[in-house]
């Protein structure tokens, strides 16, 4: 059996050489364009950061926003993270990106939480693997605060599972010493990793945001249903923020808040805006 498969998978790939090599030509210039254009972009402050906002799903408040970085292209327009993280991060240039970020998100919570009688809002940062590996994120975020004056308390780093995974970096003395100085942990897309759920005890973890996927066919699918009362169950279990991403219905708002879970993101209640559509919603 192996043995077939082998050799119908040489088959396959004598034919493909000559059929795709053209194409993966034209896939690796696009990607080498797509990466220098990237460089430019950095240097030419062509990223910026939209703001969605969070809610706290018991009393309505808006408790923050989450940092979530655009390309503002010169010909193709705003281009989504979808399409240029996952080459800044093969290049390594999430690492300045990531630490530019950190920055702009920074200022802007200074900016939200210095307003006169201004309800503390907190803001949220995604973190890519690389920049764990360089060695220097703690540096990085404690630059970001000092040099801003943010206090770590009003920032947030969101972190996926495969990150807890990786068992020769740094990752978790990282997170303590960063936990340590107040700023909180979040888990991205929680639920569709491949981590142990015994990594929630052993890496400082204060907040589970439940991946879009669980929430997208409530209320209606009851597995789904079941899912998402069991992750919210065991957060609060833990003693963790709970927040369910991706909410789009008023059902699964009222849902979500009905089974306990604290806060929610998604279209419904704010789509990803620019700062100063962000601080209109602040009031
Ligand atoms: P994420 O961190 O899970 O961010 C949530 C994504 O879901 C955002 O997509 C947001 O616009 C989208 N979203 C929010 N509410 C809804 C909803 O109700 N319905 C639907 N369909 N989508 C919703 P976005 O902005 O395109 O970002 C995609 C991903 O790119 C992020 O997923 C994150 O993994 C990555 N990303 C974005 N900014 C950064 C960054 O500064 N650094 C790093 N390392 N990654 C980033
Ligand atoms: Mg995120
Ligand atoms: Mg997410
Ligand atoms: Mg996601």
């Amino acid at each position: 059996h192996a043995d077939a498969a082998l050799s119908e998978a040489k088959a396959r790939g004598r034919n493909n050489v000559r059929f795709y090599s053209p194409q993966l030509t034209a896939q690796a210039s696009a990607r080498l364009a797509l990466e220098t254009e990237l460089r430019q972009a950095v240097d030419q402050d062509q990223l910026v950061l939209h703001f969605q906002p969070k809610f706290d799903l018991a009393s309505g408040d808006l408790v923050g926003a989450e940092a979530l970085m655009r390309w503002n292209h010169p010909a193709r327009g705003m281009v989504s993270p979808v399409q240029f993280i996952p080459v800044a991060e093969e290049t390594g240039l999430i690492v300045p990106m990531g630490a530019w970020a950190l920055h702009q998100a920074c200022r802007a919570a200074v900016t939200w939480n210095q307003r006169p009688a201004a309800r503390q809002v907190k803001v949220a940062v995604n973190l890519s693997a690389r920049q764990f590996a360089t060695g220097q994120l703690v540096e990085t975020v404690c630059e970001a605060l000092s040099s801003t004056g943010c206090l770590p308390q009003w920032l947030e780093l969101e972190i996926t599972e495969s990150l807890l995974i990786d068992k020769r970096s740094n990752v978790r003395e990282d997170l303590e010493t960063l936990a340590a100085l107040g700023v909180t942990i979040a888990l991205d897309d929680f639920g569709t990793g491949y981590s142990a759920l015994s990594y929630l005890t052993h890496f400082p973890v204060h907040t589970l945001k439940i991946d879009r996927s669980f929430v997208k066919d409530l209320p209606g699918d009851r597995q789904s249903g079941e899912l998402v009362k069991a992750i919210v169950s065991l957060g609060r279990s833990l003693n963790m923020e709970l927040v369910a991403e991706g909410v789009e219905t008023d059902e699964q708002s009222r849902l979500l808040a009905a089974i306990g879970c604290h806060m929610a993101q998604g279209f419904l209640l704010g789509r990803p805006v620019p700062q100063d559509q962000f601080e209109a919603l602040l009031g």
